[in-house]
């Protein structure tokens, strides 16, 4: 009953063909004890590099399990997850970290920034990491602008008890764009975040996605899903709908329509 547009074929000798990411019946079963949960039982999906793609579907139903997966924080049990026509599963610890650090930044519902440090040093942490090293200088210079890129310039110092909630969101995403990465995977972002504050990010998320950044994202709202391009309910470990979204929200259009609005009642 499912996936018009997943279709995968056989996948074994045929990598991605224009695909940015390609899962081909894809599981994962944890075992605890006598007990076997099968949280993602055998997906096939295609995203295409430019997508913005909302993983929907009810608590428990797989859709953080099939995030870590997507971002190398999870191993598949079985199936084949091409990533820019590379086998993930050929990749040794190693190629798949530089794999990773090229190609994925991930976003969280917790925006897990290190509290005793400034939004800046928040952003340079995954800077530590790359090699070749990047001199200090240059972290400080990468990770301002992507300060500046989510709106944030004026608030490098700050630490994170001195910012909102959403502009905490924002310092995660900054730091998940400072490598400049294809893709960018959020589970939950706006998961703690109001509506007004959800619709900013979404905004962000469309001006980076008009920008070429590919997005797939976790969502239980219908109301944010809706500024996706692309939206994959998930139920019970599979996908049982996968969709285009013919009219979508543009949240900058939203946002301007709310300012009116609380305008008016002020006025009123
Ligand atoms: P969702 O993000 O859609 O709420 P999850 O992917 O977190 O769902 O979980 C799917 C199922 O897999 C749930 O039944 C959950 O309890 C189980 N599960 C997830 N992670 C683990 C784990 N590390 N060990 C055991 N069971 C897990
Ligand atoms: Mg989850």
């Amino acid at each position: 009953m499912s996936t018009p547009i997943t279709s995968a074929g056989a996948a074994a000798d045929m990598p991605h063909a224009g695909a940015l990411i390609k899962l081909h019946d894809l599981s994962r079963s944890f075992v605890s004890g006598e007990v076997e949960v099968k949280a993602v039982r055998g997906i096939s999906l295609e995203i295409v590099g430019g997508d913005f793609v909302a993983i929907m579907g009810a608590s428990g139903s797989g859709k953080s399990t099939l995030m870590n997966m997507l971002g190398f924080l999870d191993q598949p049990t079985s199936g084949e997850y091409w990533l820019d026509g590379t086998n993930v599963a050929g990749l040794d610890a190693r190629q798949r970290a530089v794999l990773r650090s090229r190609k994925l930044g991930f976003v969280f519902q917790s925006y897990y920034l290190l509290s005793r440090t400034s939004a800046l040093e928040n952003v340079e942490l995954p800077l530590l990491y790359t090699l070749p090293p990047v001199m200090p200088r240059e972290r400080h210079r990468r990770a301002s602008t992507a300060l500046d890129g989510v709106g944030l310039g004026a608030r490098v110092n700050h630490f994170p008890s001195q910012l909102s909630g959403g502009q905490q969101q924002r310092v995660a995403i900054a730091r998940a764009l400072v490598n400049k990465p294809e893709i960018l995977l959020a589970d939950e972002p706006t998961g703690n975040l109001d509506t007004r504050t959800s619709i900013e990010i979404m905004g962000l998320f469309q001006a980076l996605n008009d920008n070429g950044l590919t997005i797939v994202m976790v969502t239980h709202e219908l109301d944010i899903a809706a500024f996706c391009k692309h939206v994959v309910v998930m139920r019970d470990g599979r996908i049982i709908s996968d969709t285009r979204n013919e009219v979508r929200h543009n949240a900058a259009r939203e946002l301007a329509t709310l300012d009116s609005a609380e305008q008016q009642a002020k006025l009123a």
